[in-house]
């Protein structure tokens, strides 16, 4: 029994020996686990930190980029972008309020221009060389005013352009029709300022005196038709309107 028992604590010793062994083996391969899965967790973890110090490295890269691009004089911790936003906004709002202002200055002065413009206007300066009426056997539609080449042609009244361009006998002409039905007839010009459908104001130049078409020299030629149609003389319908030729 006891030799039994001897055996069996010398077994049980070798059994416990070898267990102990075994489990000391076992806690060295699963120290060895635990190591390797530490040194793993720690490899991952180190992995992270890396991945996180890279990330902080990146970042401080790039706020460092942008401390450099905004204001390279700066440390990074007077926050540039703060700063830059905080600057960009007044202007913006500054460029809406001179733009506003440019806008109303403009519509005011446009305002201003339209009350103080004449109601009618001298087609243009120079010499009243040949009247309305019959001319070479002839009728003349118009009067002829003669000067430079070149020197402005004005808009006797407001109204839209219906015709700007080469007309048979005046080489080229411009028709406006005015806003109270009239029209008037502008022939000769060697330039043409205004193109049809525009707008245009008493006194505006719509063109440059010229010698084109049926011309013996560089004059205006002008008609005024009262009713859109008929040719009246020019020189009482002006006087009428307060222009004197
Ligand atoms: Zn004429």
């Amino acid at each position: 029994m006891q030799n039994i028992s001897g055996e069996r604590r010398v077994g049980a010793h070798r059994k416990e020996d070898n267990s102990a062994k075994r489990r000391f083996a076992l806690a060295a391969v699963a120290a060895t686990a635990v190591t390797s899965a530490g040194a793993a967790g720690a490899t991952v973890g180190a992995q992270q930190e890396n991945k996180q110090i890279n990330l902080a490295a990146d970042t401080t890269i790039l706020a460092q980029g942008e401390n450099s691009a905004a204001a390279p004089s700066t440390s990074s911790s007077e926050a540039p972008q703060i700063l830059e936003v905080a600057q960009k906004a007044p202007i913006s709002g500054l460029s809406d309020q001179l733009q506003s202002a440019l806008r109303f200055a403009n519509a005011r002065a446009v305002a201003d221009q339209a009350a103080r413009a004449p109601l009618a206007a001298k087609p243009a300066e120079g010499t009243l060389t040949s009247p309305f009426g019959p001319r070479w056997g002839t009728m003349h539609n118009g009067i002829d005013i003669a000067n430079a080449i070149g020197t402005p042609i004005l808009a006797v009244m407001s109204g839209t352009v219906i015709d700007s361009g080469p007309a048979s006998g005046f080489g080229q002409w411009i028709r406006i029709r005015h806003d109270d039905g009239s029209v008037s007839v502008y022939g000769h010009m060697s330039t043409l300022d205004v193109s049809v459908g525009q707008r245009v104001v008493a006194g505006q130049k719509i063109a440059g005196m010229g010698n084109l078409g049926f011309s013996t020299g560089p004059h205006l030629h002008f008609e005024i038709h009262p009713d859109g149609t008929t040719p009246v003389d020019p020189v009482p319908w002006l006087a009428a309107h307060g222009i004197q030729v």
